[in-house]
């Protein structure tokens, strides 16, 4: 595997708050004060990618801010059902599984809850065509023998919450998607088998994101594109 691209400052703030909303819940409940969080974000605060300890010290205050707020508009007695949980689930033609942000129940159904921490503006449609949402909804069904349809993108830096609720025809269409997508990386991985250049097989598709990508450097489509600084992503949290 190449090297990849440089440490991002906006990962870094993704996964320091992810982990620390994982350890939020893990915390018995009468710990779950906003006093904890400061600590909590601090044990699990990744540091590479800014520009500079000013920057990181600032994003840290960011940060703690979101969690405050986003913790601070739930149910104190709320409880999910899992947190970090695999799912998986198998068809004719892939199994496929991941690991969620939360899953939560309510009523009798499941509901898929994936932090996000990058762009602002995320809306309904972006759950709705999220793939990956869909095949957590429709792997968390399978794990928990239990109705899931209702998938939600919980925006940290803004407070807001975009959802869509499936049908079964429409996770049943994610997954369909999710097949052609395998059959014709199979069927790619064949032709480079029998001789077809790799770069014919897998065609690559430069466009505006070639300067964020790990690969850029050893990639002949996106060795063009301009290097983004580490910390450039952390404008779309603000
Ligand atoms: S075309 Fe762009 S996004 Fe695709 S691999 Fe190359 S650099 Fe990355």
């Amino acid at each position: 595997m190449p090297q990849k691209g440089p440490p991002w400052a906006h990962n870094s703030v993704g996964a320091s708050v992810h982990t620390a909303l994982r350890n939020w819940w893990d915390l018995p409940q009468p710990q779950r004060v906003p006093g904890s969080l400061s600590t909590l974000l601090r044990a699990t605060w990744v540091r590479e990618g800014y520009r500079d300890e000013v920057q990181q010290r600032e994003v840290f205050t960011r940060a703690l801010g979101w969690l405050e707020a986003y913790l601070a508009g739930l149910d104190p007695d709320f409880e999910p059902l899992a947190v970090e949980r695999t799912v998986a689930a198998k068809t004719a033609v892939i199994a496929f599984s991941g690991r969620t942000d939360r899953i939560d129940r309510r009523g009798d159904e499941l509901v898929i809850v994936d932090y996000k921490t990058g762009r602002t503006g995320l809306d309904n449609d972006d759950a709705r065509g999220s793939s990956t949402l869909a095949l957590y909804a429709f792997a968390a069904q399978r794990t928990f023998r239990r109705q899931c349809r209702r998938v939600e993108l919980h925006h940290l830096p803004t407070g807001t919450v975009a959802a869509h609720e499936h049908t079964e025809e429409s996770l049943n269409r994610q997954v369909s998607r999710a097949e052609a997508t395998a059959q014709d990386i199979v069927a790619a991985e064949k032709s480079v088998a029998q001789g077809v250049p790799a770069d014919d097989a897998f065609p690559t598709q430069p466009g505006p994101m070639c300067g964020w990508c790990d690969f850029r450097k050893i990639c002949p489509a996106g060795v063009e594109a301009p290097q983004r600084e580490a910390w450039s992503g952390l404008v779309l949290q603000r």
